[in-house]
Order: C-alpha cells, then structure tokens, then sequence
C-alpha cells in the first residue's frame, strides 16, 4: 500500500472512531438527561396523587387515578398480597412487574419492540374501604413515547452528521498526506536525477516552513555539497597524481629509447641511463608510498599515550645517524605526554626534519614545550626560507615552491600535506614562520588531551 493512501486511510478511520465515540457519547448522555426528567416529573405527579390522597382518603378511585396518570401511563395500587386492588390509567398498552414493597423506587423499565417505561413505586398507608390502614404500593408508570421517537431522530441526526464530518476528513487526509509527501517525492526525484545523470543537484527551499521535512532538505543539500566538494577534491588528487607520475614516467621512456637507439654501443649512456631508471623508479614508488599514506591517514588512527621526548629523540638520532649533519633537539625539562598516534605523530616530525635538513645547508634546531595544556614542536633551519605569498600553500597536495629544487632533493610535494592531515586529525594545528634569507620555523600545536571522537 502507497505511504499517501496508508496516511488516508488511518487518519479517516482514527477520525471515524473518534466521531463515533463522542456520538455515542451524545446519544447516551441525552438519553439519561430526558429519563432523569422524566423520573422526576413522575416523582412529582406521584407526590402530588399521594397528597390528594392522605388528604381526602375517600376520594381515591379508579377515575381519580385516571384524571392523575400521564399521558401515556397509568397508576396502580398493590396490596402486601401482591393483588392489585385499584387501578387506572390511559391507553395502557405495557407491562410492568409490580410487586410489595416498603421502599420508594424509580427506574426505566425496557420494553421490547416498545417504548421504554419509567416508573415510581411509592409505598403509602391506604385510608379508605377494605385496604384502611394498610401499607400498600402506589406505582405510578410512564411509557416515553416522545423519548422514543426523539432518540430515533437523534440517531439519524448523528449518523447523517457523522457522514457529512467524514467527508473534510477524507479531504483532510488527502491534502495532509500531499502535504507531507510532496517533499519526500521531490528528494525521490532529485535523487534519481542525480544518480541518472550524474548531477549534485540541490532542493529548492525557498519559501518553506521550517519543520521537520525542511531539515531532511537542508540535510540533503549539505550532504550533496560534502560529496560534491570530497568528489571535485578526489578528482583533482587523481589528476594530480596522474601528472606528478607523468614525468618519471617520461623520463624512464625517453632513457629506454635513447638506450634503444644508440646504448649499446655507448657504455657511458647506458651508465647514466641505469641511473635516472633507478632514481625515477625510487621517486614513483616514494610518491606512491606517499600517496597510500595520504589516503590513509584520512581515517581516524587508534590514539594511545605517546612520549613526545622520546619520539623526538628517537627520531633526531635517526637524522644524525643517517646524514651527519648537526640536529639539535631543545628538551623540555619534564616529559610532555600526549593522547595520540605514535607512528602519524613520528611521520609528522620525520618530514618536518628531512625538510629542514633538505632545503637548508645549517644546522636543524627542534624545540618542544608546552603551554595551556598544549604540546608545542618547533622545527626551526636556517635555510633559504619561503616567501611569504608561498608560506600557504605549501600545504597543499603536490605543491612546490621551486619545482627544480625540489625534484633534485626527491621531493614529492606531498610530505605537508600529510603532516597538516595527521595534526587534523589530532586536533591541531601546523604553521610555518619564515624570511627569506634568514630560514624557516614549522610550529605544530596538538591538544595533550584530545576530545574523543575516534
Ligand atoms: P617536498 O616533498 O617537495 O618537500 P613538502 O610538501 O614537504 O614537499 O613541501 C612543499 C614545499 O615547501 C617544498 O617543495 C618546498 O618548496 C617548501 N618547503 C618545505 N619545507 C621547507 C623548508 N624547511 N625550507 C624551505 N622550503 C620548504
């Protein structure tokens, strides 16, 4: 069953249900008001007999009784022997039970096929002929002929309202459930479009109220600009990566054809061809590598107690050891102890560091402290420096400052775009401070406690 005809269906029967409760309600509440007034008109008409009577005993008789009962009624008398000794009355066409009793009661007696009847036993002390003194029951009866005929109008009244109520109600579901699945129709449909056609088409929601469904369609938009910005970023990695690849690529070709043409009689170009193969190869697998650790590093890592100092330390021995060239690590007097990755924590150092020492000629000095519950690394080389117009967008994905230079040194353009992920990722931050001429510091800033989200 379609979600617009369910919400149709349930909310005209809820609706019905409902009517049919308060219309029994009136009917019944009706019904009781006009006996409880009948009842006591009776009671009142009874009071009055028995008064004629305690007054003038003599003068109870059939016909007074007759000139005395209701309308549609009729008066009796029963003795403790249970004979009815007097009676009299209209047109009676009913039956009621009558017998002795010492106690006054009134009730709505239920006839088949016939109006209801209400009825007063009253008992009295008898004052005249052969009942004098006495105690018998006066029991004075009412068919409710007029109840009868009221009630039936009113229950067609309200069967026929009731029938006229549930025609806005229909209405009413069917602009209700239009109301409701107009929106989700047109996600549907933008949806459709979008995977159809490849789009990252929006919802228009202009115009609409702010409820529920218009934060299903804010949502929506906003997934789609995630997806569409994550989508043209993807896109763009690829491209990039696919012409970063390109020259290796190129320059292993153009050495394989050269070799091709004229190596085999040239030992010394088959030396250098040897070489560039070797080195080229050795920066496409080192910018793939980088590239795997790019992607990876977007997932959130398992974070454990990390010692920055010995990190560092570690890492600084691995440089000196590796290059011979001066790096001197400033350490904090205490051990400075963060929540983090230890192994994205040392690639974040190791790259800052081979920076340091590859675009500069002088000594690498690395500082740590820590300041309002943040760790803060210093890396600071006395190179050549950034200019300031570049010092942003060194961050980004394959960018170089000097394309030549950098290629001699075997860079990729990617170590800093991987250390700004990894210090994302922690909650970070990573900024370079630098002039021309006089070198440059990278400044990582990490949280020692970090808000948990992973
Ligand atoms: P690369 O692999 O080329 O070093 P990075 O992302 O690590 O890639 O750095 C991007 C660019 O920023 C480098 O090519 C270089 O031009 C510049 N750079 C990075 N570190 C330094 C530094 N310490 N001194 C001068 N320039 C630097």
């Amino acid at each position: 069953m379609k979600l617009k005809t369910k919400i149709q269906l349930y909310s005209s029967l809820f609706m019905l249900i409902v009517i049919l409760i308060i219309n029994t309600a009136i009917y019944m509440l009706f019904y009781k008001i006009s006996t409880d007034g009948y009842l006591e008109d009776l009671v009142h008409q009874t009071e009055r007999l028995v008064e004629t009577i305690k007054k003038q005993p003599d003068v109870a008789s059939k016909e007074l009784f007759r000139s005395f009962s209701p309308q549609q009624g009729m008066i009796r008398v029963v003795n403790q022997a249970g004979t009815v000794f007097i009676s009299g009355g209209q047109a009676v066409k009913y039956d009621v039970p009558l017998d002795f009793s010492t106690k006054e009661t009134q009730q709505i007696i239920k006839q088949k096929n016939a109006p209801n009847v209400a009825v007063i036993n009253k008992p009295v002390i008898w004052g005249t002929g052969r009942h004098a003194g006495e105690v018998v029951t006066l029991q004075v009866s009412n068919q409710l002929t007029t109840l009868d005929s009221t009630m039936t109008t009113l229950f067609y009244v309200l069967l026929v309202s009731s029938g006229i109520i549930l025609v806005p109600i229909i209405f009413g579901g069917n602009i209700l459930s239009r109301f409701l699945l107009n929106p989700i129709k047109m996600l549907i449909q933008t949806m459709q479009e979008n995977m159809k056609k490849g789009n990252w088409k929006k919802i228009n929601v202009e115009n609409r109220s702010r409820d529920e469904l218009y934060e299903m369609e804010m949502t929506f938009n906003e997934m789609i600009d995630y997806l569409k910005d994550n989508f043209e970023k993807q896109e763009i990695f690829v491209s990039d990566a696919s012409h970063e690849l390109k020259t290796p690529i190129s320059i292993v070709k153009s050495y394989a054809q050269l070799l091709k043409r004229r190596g085999i009689d040239n030992p010394k170009l088959v030396k250098e061809a040897m070489e560039a193969i070797d080195s080229e190869a050795d920066r496409m697998s080192k910018l793939v590598e980088q590239m795997l650790v790019l992607a990876k590093n977007k997932h959130a890592a398992s974070m454990e107690q990390v010692d920055l100092v010995t990190l560092i330390e570690e890492t600084v021995k691995t440089f000196q050891g590796a290059y011979g060239r001066e790096v001197r690590f400033h350490k904090p007097e205490s051990s400075i102890i963060l929540t983090g990755n230890k192994d994205q924590l040392e690639q974040v150092i190791y790259i800052l560091i081979d920076n340091a020492l590859k675009y500069s000629n002088d000594r690498v000095e690395i500082r740590l402290s820590e300041k309002n519950k943040q760790a803060i690394i210093n890396v600071r080389d006395y190179g050549s420096g950034i200019p300031e117009q570049e010092q942003n967008r060194i961050f980004e994905r394959f960018y170089r400052v000097d394309k030549a230079r950098s290629r001699d040194t075997g860079g990729t353009g990617l170590g800093l775009a991987i250390a700004r992920t990894i210090v994302k990722e922690h909650q970070g931050e990573i900024r370079v401070k630098s002039k021309m001429g006089e070198g440059s510091t990278f400044i990582v800033t990490l949280p020692i406690e970090i808000l948990s989200k992973f």
